[in-house]
């Protein structure tokens, strides 16, 4: 394993379309493994490959302790709107308030190929929506409706 570089804002890599993944072989598992190995080196609820320069549809959530491995997510279902507060790796010196679905459900396939389906409410879909944004070159920056300076 070995961690990443995480891109920051500004970068192009970041604003590129993701493609979808077809084969689920070493190269997928050593991918999730890298990420997993660099949001736990610098902390966070998530990280998309395209953070680290890979424009793959892979996504990680890490949320009340449980890892989840997102290969070629997507949204089947959403529900009602809360606004909340959202940081990013890739995004240095501010957060933001951002409005999203309450509720959500989410299809994804796991590193071995496996189909699952998740629902997520409050922060904890909002974590899901925020990374799988990552997947189409969208940051939370061009959704915020209010932003936060950070004052360190
Ligand atoms: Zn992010």
């Amino acid at each position: 394993m070995a961690k990443r570089n995480i891109l920051k804002m500004g970068d192009p890599l970041l604003r590129k379309k993701s493609r979808a993944v077809e084969i689920y072989d070493e190269k997928l598992h050593q991918l999730i493994d890298d990420m997993v190995e660099t949001l736990h080196h610098v902390g966070g609820l998530g990280l998309a490959a395209p953070q680290v320069g890979v424009l793959k549809r892979v996504c990680i959530v890490e949320y009340d302790d449980k890892l989840y491995e997102l290969v070629n997510p997507v949204l089947v279902k959403s529900s009602g709107k809360c606004v909340d507060n959202e940081g990013c790796l890739s995004v240095v010196g501010f957060r933001g308030l951002v409005e999203r679905p309450e509720k959500i459900v989410v299809e994804y396939f796991d590193r071995n190929g496996t189909k699952h389906t998740q629902q997520a409410e409050g922060y904890f879909a909002r974590v899901f929506l925020h990374e799988m944004d990552h997947l189409d070159g969208v940051l939370f920056a061009d959704k915020m409706i209010k932003k936060i300076i950070d004052d360190d």
